[in-house]
């Protein structure tokens, strides 16, 4: 009976990519196979507080057999290296274990329907000094990396007179959102006589380019953050166009500079660098593979993206959609019920991105964003109520890839967790 239906290939089992195969093998038409580097499933937007030892959630990081044989697709581990469009295949490079001893030699897949979601990487602009000594968030290791550089910093700041310098570029949501887990982590290093006297372990600087913080966003979340982040006690320098970071500190393009014990790079976001070896697509400047409405390539109708790794400009847009988990989601939840109508010889419809707004978690000194609402203007939002709208693009990815039963266990396990404040995570 599998022998039959027709193959669906999805690479990158990230957080457009695991839910559609989710949703997919739910549907039963199609044989899913889900491919992903890594065994384990990270939903990305809670990288910051992986990297910060604030996570509490059941969901952070799930297997990615365990959830293949819980809703019923297949799991191949291996790096995607190429497509043959010809042939059919996607190739997947040597597999070795941490001694090098291979594993597996490389192999081919084959599809019927194959969907890139691989996902995006930040980039440098080839910035002085960035790949040697500034960490980025875009996996869980870079999440581990910093960890261990903070843990390490902080030990030296309680034991020492000066507290610890973390220095972090560019001022998105990444970055705002991990300087306010930080602060909150900061609180696990107190020794009790620290905290009477209220002496600070702990001195957080964003650095952003653009003339205001969070370049892009509304001006009522803009001051919204600044507010908070004043409360924080986090220093925000705007106009700061950073041109070289060194092993101890962050120098702009007009000569000032940033003491750092540890600079984290946390703008600009491109297309992963796979993307561009992959086969013969068009790609936009950013190095994203360029789709029309119905989230085809434009070169081969059978083969699909989604999420960080595609460019879509809906009619009408001047800018492509945001590389975010909720255009990831709604993109897979499309392609779920798309592929399986294209497969059946119908038309589907296009992609209609709905946007919900814009949230952003500052730890302890609370959520703001913008929220859009019965089509009506997006309206600004903040405290609890804030919280819980952020959360609910989690709850919502655990639905969709556990599935109600398991989704609402998971939910309700996360709520009730007594892992929150700064319950710092020691280890990976
Ligand atoms: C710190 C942080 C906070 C964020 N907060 C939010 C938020 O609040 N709201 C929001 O909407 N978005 C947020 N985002 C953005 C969001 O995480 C991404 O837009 C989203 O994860 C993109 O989903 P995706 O499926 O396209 O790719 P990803 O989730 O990045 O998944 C890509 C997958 O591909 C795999 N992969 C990569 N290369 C290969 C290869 N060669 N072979 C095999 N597998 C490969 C990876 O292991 C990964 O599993 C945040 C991002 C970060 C970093």
């Amino acid at each position: 009976m599998q022998a039959q239906r027709k193959r669906v290939l999805i690479l990158g089992g990230g957080a457009g990519g695991l839910e559609l195969a989710a949703e997919l093998a739910a549907e039963k038409t199609c044989a899913v196979t889900l491919v992903d580097v890594v065994s384990t499933h990270l939903w990305k937007p809670r990288l910051h507080e992986f990297a910060a030892g604030t996570v509490n959630s059941t969901l952070a990081e799930i297997s990615f057999y365990m959830l293949a044989k819980m809703r019923g697709f297949r799991f191949e581990q291996g790096r995607v290296e190429a497509i043959d469009r010809a042939a059919k295949t996607v190739r997947l490079g040597d597999m070795h274990d941490q001694d090098g001893r291979l594993l597996t030699p490389a192999r081919n897949l084959s599809y019927d329907v194959c969907v890139v979601a691989l996902g995006g990487v930040t980039t440098d602009f080839g910035t002085e000094g960035v790949a040697e000594h500034a960490i980025r968030l875009d996996t869980k290791t870079d999440a581990d990396e910093f960890r261990e550089l903070f843990i390490a910093a902080m030990i030296a700041a309680r034991a020492g007179a000066d507290p610890a310098r973390i220095v972090i570029i560019g001022s998105g949501a990444t970055g705002t959102e991990l300087a306010a887990h930080l602060r909150l982590s900061e609180q696990a290093f107190f020794e009790p006589e620290d905290e009477r006297a209220r002496r600070k372990l702990l001195d957080l600087t964003i650095l952003e380019a653009a003339p205001e913080l969070m370049p892009g966003a509304n001006g009522e979340l803009r001051t919204g953050v600044a507010d908070r982040l004043k409360a924080l006690d986090v220093s925000v320098e705007t106009g700061a166009r950073v041109a070289a970071v060194t092993a101890s500190e962050v120098r702009s393009a007009d000569g000032k500079s940033w003491p750092a014990d540890i600079a984290v790079w946390a703008a600009g976001l491109v297309g992963h660098p796979c993307l561009k070896g992959l086969a013969d697509f068009e790609m936009d400047r950013k190095g994203r593979i360029v789709v029309d409405d119905r989230l085809r390539t434009t070169v081969d109708p059978a083969i699909y993206v989604l999420g960080d790794a595609a460019s879509h400009t809906p009619a009408g847009a001047q800018m492509p959609l945001p590389p975010t988990a909720q255009c990831a989601s709604q993109q897979a939840d499309y392609l779920a019920s798309a592929i399986p109508k294209a497969l059946a010889g119908e038309t589907p419809g296009p992609f209609v991105f709905r946007d919900k707004g814009k949230l952003v978690s500052l730890g302890r000194a609370g959520s703001v964003g913008l929220i859009g609402f019965a089509r009506k203007d997006d309206f600004y939002v903040a405290g609890q109520f804030a919280t819980a709208a952020y959360h609910a693009l989690q709850r919502q990815h655990q639905w969709a890839v556990l599935g109600p039963l398991r989704g609402t266990v998971a939910i309700v396990a996360d709520v009730i967790s007594p892992a929150r404040g700064p319950a710092l995570k020691l280890h990976g």
